[in-house]
């Protein structure tokens, strides 16, 4: 056993639907613009230039369910509903056809941003972590195994708040499907069980107050839901 100044902290991790067994997250990428309506909404081009990524902390991840305080330092807190994949196999410089072999399971996922925040840095050319990658940002539902599903290609990706819909679109419509993503992004990274990857996500992000109820719903896969409270 090694020896710690401090006891380290409980490792990061999700339920397994149909297991009590829990799947330990060391890293969370994330995918940006991955929708053309979602590109066009935030006003850049979507033409099909190749993917970019930033990344949260492993820490971020909070369970589907959660009552999430107001973040610090926004006024304009948004959800992303996603498609979250989790990689099952070390791949590295793999092509689609292995990428997708390494896929083992997949997540409806909340990437909670602070818009505002990431405005800012994208006008200054400045890193995105604080609009990402903040505490409680990275909502995760159960993650339910592709041996179960099958490969979850398509079927329509919905949100609402509070009862209304917000966005809806169909995981068939994602500009690089998930076996060019975990292909591209295992160019530039080792992966490894504990990856997860959200994929993006369809229009009509949207901003969210103390007292909301959010529930996304992916056909096939199932729900997530997050209630904002008030401000810490
Ligand atoms: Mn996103």
């Amino acid at each position: 056993m090694s020896n710690f100044v401090f006891p380290p902290a409980e490792i990061p991790s999700a339920a397994v639907r149909g297991t009590d067994a829990r799947y330990a997250v060391s890293r969370i990428f994330c995918v940006g613009r991955n929708y053309a309506d979602h590109a066009r909404e935030m006003g850049a081009d979507p033409t099909r230039e190749p993917p970019f990524y930033f990344t949260k902390p492993a820490t971020a991840l909070t369970p589907s369910g959660s009552m999430v305080p107001y973040p610090s330092e926004t006024q304009n807190y948004h959800y992303e509903m996603e498609l979250v994949l989790a990689i099952g196999a070390p791949v590295f410089k793999v092509t689609p056809d292995a990428a997708v072999a390494a896929i083992w399971g997949y997540a409806a996922g909340l990437d909670m941003t602070r818009r505002d925040l990431q405005a800012v840095a994208k006008a200054a050319g400045r890193p995105w972590d604080t609009a990402k990658g903040f505490d409680q940002s990275a909502i995760l539902g159960d993650i339910v195994r592709k041996s179960e599903l099958g490969l979850l290609a398509k079927g329509a990706i919905t949100l609402a708040v509070n009862g209304v819909e917000k966005q809806r679109g169909d995981l068939a419509e994602m500009i690089w499907n998930q076996a060019e993503i975990v292909s591209n992004l295992s160019h530039l990274y080792h992966l490894h069980p504990g990856d997860l990857i959200y994929t993006g996500t369809p229009a009509g992000v949207g901003a969210v107050v103390a007292g909301d109820v959010i529930v996304g719903r992916i056909e096939g896969l199932g729900e997530i839901t997050l209630t904002i409270g008030p401000a810490e």
